[in-house]
């Protein structure tokens, strides 16, 4: 079998695209985890999931960036998303990478480069969410957060239950009274940053969605476990909290009948949509938290 930690070593060769690209069915097979290549398949899968009573958030694929010039442009796109959004009137905020948007070449062009987002976003009266990447960039991430979320407070962040410091960094974002987007973690980390077995990565996420909805602030729950999922409608049940208080997130092309039903339960459901050429790192990592999903892909490739 395939394992998790091969998958997200390939998801970090780059150049390996370009070998899977000359696969007839390639193309395809990506489509069942990303919108399409450009801002209008994005908005044709938002206006759907809108339909069913699920929100989005837009992702233009990207990451890494070492060229002044891409991190430019990807803010150029992300201020063009912003102004899509409120001239179609779909419901949906962005999510960035820092790392996409310059973190990389320099923190302060990074700072700058996001600043631009929020702004923009604020304007617009709409919200950006941080992604979190792999833990060298924690702490940086953390900072970029904060300082604009001091300005403007329409932005929040990701948090991962993988690693052992989120506890007292979900303690301080909610001091701040920011939102918080918790997930799994979906990179490749060391045992000396991050719980090694699978079960004390659940176990954790569980007591952190506790802290999340105790907290009174809206926070994002992000999973496709059914047993993540069961566990916070039992607590929220518990504890009295309301449905509208807290949203579940999933990724588009995951868990479809999942998203469907918890909309149809009565709660708030957020879809993260990605679209645009950079898919690779992305779809990458998708196998890697399913190794099942290479069979899908493989027969898709020899039918191709
Ligand atoms: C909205 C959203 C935003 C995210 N943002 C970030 C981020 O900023 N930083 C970050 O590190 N990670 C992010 N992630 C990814 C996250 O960290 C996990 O890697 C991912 O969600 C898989 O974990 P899980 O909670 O679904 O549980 P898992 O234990 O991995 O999976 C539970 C079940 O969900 C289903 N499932 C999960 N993944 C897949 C898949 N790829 N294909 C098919 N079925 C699947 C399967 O049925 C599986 O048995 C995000 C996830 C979501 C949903």
């Amino acid at each position: 079998m395939v394992s998790r930690a091969f998958l997200l070593y390939l998801s970090r060769q780059h150049g390996l695209k370009g070998v899977f690209s000359q696969f007839p069915g390639f193309k395809q097979v990506t489509h069942r985890f990303i919108a399409g290549e450009n801002i209008d398949d994005a908005i044709k899968a938002i206006q759907e999931l809108n339909k069913l009573g699920i929100t989005a958030t837009f992702d233009h694929l990207g990451e890494s960036t070492s060229s002044r010039q891409e991190a430019e442009s990807d803010v150029r796109e992300y201020l063009y998303v912003l102004d899509r959004i409120q001239a179609t009137g779909v419901n949906s905020n962005v999510s960035v990478k820092l790392t996409q948007l310059g973190l990389d070449i320099d923190e302060d062009f990074c700072m700058l480069n996001t600043r631009k987002i929020v702004e923009n976003a604020k304007r617009h009266g709409n919200f950006v969410r941080i992604d979190m990447e792999d833990s060298p960039k924690t702490d940086a991430t953390l900072k970029i957060f904060r300082t604009l979320f001091q300005e403007f407070g329409n932005v929040g962040i990701v948090l991962q239950s993988y690693l052992y410091r989120t506890e007292k960094d979900i303690d301080d974002v909610i001091s701040l009274g920011a939102r918080i987007r918790l997930c799994k973690g979906a990179y490749q980390e060391p045992e000396s940053v991050a719980f090694p077995q699978k079960s004390e990565v659940d176990a954790n996420f569980i007591r952190l969605m506790q802290k999340l909805l105790k907290s009174g602030i809206y926070h994002g729950i992000a999973t496709h476990d059914d047993k993540m999922i069961a566990a916070t409608r039992e607590f929220a049940a518990r504890e009295n909290i309301s449905k509208d208080s807290f949203e579940f997130q999933m990724l588009y092309g995951i868990r479809r009948d999942l998203q469907l039903k918890l909309a149809r339960d009565g709660f708030k459901v957020r879809t993260y949509v990605p679209y645009g050429e950079f898919w690779y790192p992305y779809f990458m990592r998708r196998l890697a938290e399913r190794p099942a999903n290479v069979w899908f892909v493989l027969k898709n490739l020899l039918k191709g």
